[in-house]
């Protein structure tokens, strides 16, 4: 590699949803990190991830952002699973609902936190290669300039360069359908709401300024190009029997059920998070989230191992503990799309589905799941909370009242002594589970979830974040 190089401890491929929460969470750790992005701003064309799920929200709100997203969204009591509404209000947590905030909002808004932060961000250029050795990693940009870093982590979305150029496999499913996806005008007024036909499913509904959103099935399978307006009228025409006059589309985009999950998520010094790693469907809207998701678990491991004091073997417990979240999430997607079919058979299975969401355990397990408030890191055998988020408690202390997430908000880890300087009388609840017992001491990483749970409030009557 040529021309000059600057060094960084992390370089991050890609500033998306999960590059940039990334580079948030290593910015707070005291670690140098940039981003390389090909974009010139936070701009997302066409429309992608429309809503944050609780624990994602949660995890805004350990690091003290949580108002910045739901200001400018807006809240729904339940999210969907096939023909079954599940309800997220009996859950025991702030975030009690999914908000609805699209993705270049999200993006917006999280780009200007980040900005608070020390991160240093490329745009314009793309990371073209890499050369990774036993002291770090070379990363090539297309501006001539090379980075030299400790790690270089992949949140480059599903075609990722890190992944292909690692030789990581993507194993998984080719897709069965396509979606064109698009914000028109049309001259005629449709019908809004779900529909489904034996050509396909349409599903169309208001857009910002008067405009039209439309998700609609093409057949056949197999597109590699952007589609244009009359690939759209023909889908509609297709499905519906009418193309309602489209016509001055804002953008014609399309996407498909292509399922596939990266078969490790490190290599050497080469990580993977996001979309770089698993790509699946949208139903359900999980995708931003999880990649969200990945980037706490990975951020504060990566920033130990970079800073010496934890050994590099931590990297470890980052694909160990969020690739079987992820293969579970690509299940899910799988399922539902599948559950679209309209022969009879999997009319009849639908139905069985329905019925045994019937009952509550059944749509509470689900909705834990998809709203990821259910995750279970396997931290061992021991008290229910090992492993699971820490919940957000109204803390009683001898400064007053706090909440358990203000004290996550610098990313660090939390001990918290439930003894005299630290108090919390009322019952302990977790989401799908239920009541479990009072701990009387709680270790809390930095990304929120329960490492170690203490019999006794006597050790050091301590509440704070030790050195
Ligand atoms: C139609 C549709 C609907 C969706 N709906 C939802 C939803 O409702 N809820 C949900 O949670 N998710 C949804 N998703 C998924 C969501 O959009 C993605 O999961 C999310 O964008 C992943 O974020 P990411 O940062 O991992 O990857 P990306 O958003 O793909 O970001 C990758 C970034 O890397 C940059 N980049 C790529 N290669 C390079 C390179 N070589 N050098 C420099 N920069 C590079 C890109 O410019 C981009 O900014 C939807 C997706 C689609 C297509």
């Amino acid at each position: 590699m040529s021309g000059h190089r600057i060094e960084h401890e992390v370089v991050i491929a890609g500033g998306g949803p999960t590059g940039l929460m990334l580079a948030a969470e290593l910015a707070l750790a005291g670690v140098d990190v940039a981003i390389v992005e090909r974009r010139p701003n936070q701009d997302v064309p066409g429309r992608r991830a429309g809503g944050l799920h609780s624990r994602t929200l949660e995890i805004l709100d350990q690091r003290g952002i949580a108002d910045r997203f739901i200001s400018e969204g807006q809240k729904y009591p339940s999210l969907r699973f096939h023909a079954t509404t599940l309800d997220l209000t009996g859950f025991p947590t702030r975030h009690n609902y999914l908000l609805a905030l699209p993705q270049k909002h999200f993006e917006r808004i999280i780009a200007g936190w980040v900005a608070e932060l020390p991160v240093r961000i490329y745009r314009e250029r793309e990371v073209t290669g890499f050369v990774q050795d036993d002291a770090g990693v070379s990363v090539a940009m297309s501006d001539g300039l090379s980075l030299r870093a400790a790690y270089l982590v992949g949140c480059d979305g599903g075609r990722s360069l890190i992944r292909k150029t690692a030789g990581i496999e993507f194993p998984g499913w080719d897709p069965t359908t396509t979606w064109l996806i698009a914000e028109v005008e049309m001259a005629e007024k449709p019908n809004f709401g779900i529909h489904h036909s034996d050509a396909g499913m349409y599903a169309i509904g208001p857009a910002d300024d008067g405009l039209v959103g439309v998700v609609v099935t093409e057949r056949p399978v197999g597109r590699v190009n952007e589609p244009t307006l009359r690939d759209l009228s023909q889908a509609l025409v297709a499905v519906c029997g009418t193309d309602f006059g489209v016509h001055s589309p804002i953008f014609v985009s399309w996407f498909t059920d292509m399922t596939r999950q990266a078969a490790t998520y490190r290599q050497g010094r080469v990580l993977l998070a996001g979309d770089a790693a698993h790509i699946h469907p949208p139903q359900g809207g999980q995708g931003l989230n999880i990649g969200v998701h990945d980037a706490v678990n990975l951020g504060w491991k990566l920033a130990q191992v970079v800073k010496g004091t934890s050994p590099e073997s931590l990297l470890d417990t980052y694909h160990a503990e969020r690739h079987p979240v992820a293969a579970r999430v690509l299940r899910n997607t799988m399922a539902q799309v599948a559950l679209l079919r309209r022969d009879d058979r999997t009319q009849a299975l639908g139905e069985i589905v329905t019925e045994l969401l019937n009952a509550e355990e059944s749509r509470r397990r689900l909705a834990g799941a998809m709203s990821g408030l259910e995750i279970r890191y396997d931290l061992g055998e021991g008290h229910p909370l090992l492993g699971r988020r820490m919940p957000d408690l109204d803390l009683v202390t001898a400064n007053g009242p706090v909440r358990v997430y203000s004290l996550l908000h610098a990313a660090r880890p939390v001990l918290i002594n439930f003894g005299e300087d630290a108090t919390y009388d009322g019952p302990w609840e977790l989401p799908v589970i239920g009541r479990v017992p009072a701990p009387g001491a709680v270790r809390v990483r930095p990304d929120g979830y329960v490492a170690w749970v203490g019999e006794s409030a006597a050790a050091t009557g301590a509440i704070g974040v030790p050195a």
